[in-house]
């Protein structure tokens, strides 16, 4: 069985909240850390959060067939995952998670259809619009853009391996985590 562990969901979900849980409660799981031509936030560390770098570098890396997978998110940025580093680790038998977009967790399904394909899913759609909303981070349009997006995102549901509502983000990741650690 593949030891690749893949988590998408809806923008907003609080995906990479329930990561951060997990590397909190398992720090020696190995969390990918992808690779993003968007600016840092603040408290972001380059290499931890993600791999800043610039849209020359990601663009050279795409042709030089460096991604597992890659999308442009949210018509921006382009956010990719680097296929050595997850390659090397499940090699040594070792699970990997992988916190990506729905199209990014497609492209995986297509090129390693035997990973486990998780959907992070919100209690309720009034549940995410408050989470996006109280989040801050965006302006409104860009806001209205991630809403539109996470209406179909939430549709894909169908196409994945297993569900995790993410109704507490300490239950939600022990969920997680037992399905990295293989026991669930
Ligand atoms: P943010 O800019 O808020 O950190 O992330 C925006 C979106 O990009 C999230 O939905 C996140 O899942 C997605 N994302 C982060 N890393 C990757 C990646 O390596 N590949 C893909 N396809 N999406 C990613």
């Amino acid at each position: 069985m593949s030891r690749l562990v893949v988590l998408a969901g809806p923008t907003a979900v609080g995906k990479g909240t329930v990561v951060r849980a997990l590397r909190d409660m398992a720090p020696e799981v190995y969390i990918s850390v992808s690779a993003t031509t968007r600016a840092p936030r603040p408290g972001e560390v380059d290499g931890v959060h993600y791999h800043f770098i610039e849209r020359d570098d990601f663009d050279r890396r795409i042709d030089a067939g460096e991604f597992l997978e890659w999308a442009t998110v949210h018509g921006q940025n382009k956010y990719g995952t680097l296929r050595g580093p997850v390659d090397e680790r499940l090699a040594e038998g070792e699970p990997v998670l992988l916190e990506i977009d729905l199209q990014g967790a497609r492209q995986v399904k297509e090129t390693m259809p035997d990973a486990h394909f998780v959907f992070l899913s919100p209690p309720s759609w009034d549940e995410l619009v408050n989470r996006l909303v109280g989040r801050g981070t965006e302006d409104e349009e860009e806001r209205e853009r991630r809403l539109a997006t996470a209406r179909d995102e939430m549709a894909a549901v169908a196409e994945f391996d297993q569900v995790i509502v993410n109704d507490t983000v300490e239950r939600a990741a022990a969920e997680l985590l037992s399905v990295v650690r293989g026991t669930r």
